[in-house]
């Protein structure tokens, strides 16, 4: 089910235009237009599902994919090392509510607060 409303619905359907790196019956993928590293592509599911939070057994297939597909991108691009994101509610910085995980890499990445921005 996609949502009307929804920045990252508009992206799958292709109403709104995106740099694809990935897609499948499940995954859509893209580069982030504001990338924090050389490398930094948003893993989506295509349905709309807010965040982490409404992770449940009935859709977590899109979850198993999402990570399939983070693993195929990084053989196919030979990223040794990447980090994976996912930000949930506004707190920690979620700022749109299409589930998404950042794929982060081509640089030498700390670790605790200072990685937090
Ligand atoms: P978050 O802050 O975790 O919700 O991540 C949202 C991400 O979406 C940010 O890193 C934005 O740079 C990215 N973003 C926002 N609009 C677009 C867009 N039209 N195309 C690609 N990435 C986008
Ligand atoms: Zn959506």
């Amino acid at each position: 089910m996609m949502n009307q409303d929804c920045l990252f619905c508009k992206i799958i359907a292709g109403k709104i235009p995106s740099a694809k790196v990935y897609e499948d019956e499940l995954v859509y993928a893209f580069k982030d237009i504001t990338p924090i590293a050389p490398v930094h592509y948003l893993f989506v599911p295509k349905t709309h599902i807010c965040c982490a939070k409404k992770i449940n057994a009935e859709n977590s297939n899109y979850i198993a994919s999402i990570f399939e597909a983070i693993a195929k991108v990084a053989e196919n691009e030979n990223l040794d090392s990447y980090r994976v994101i996912n930000n949930c509610g506004e707190d920690a910085g979620q700022s749109v509510m299409h589930l998404h995980f950042h794929m982060v890499a081509g640089k030498k990445m700390g670790w605790g607060e200072q990685s937090l921005g």
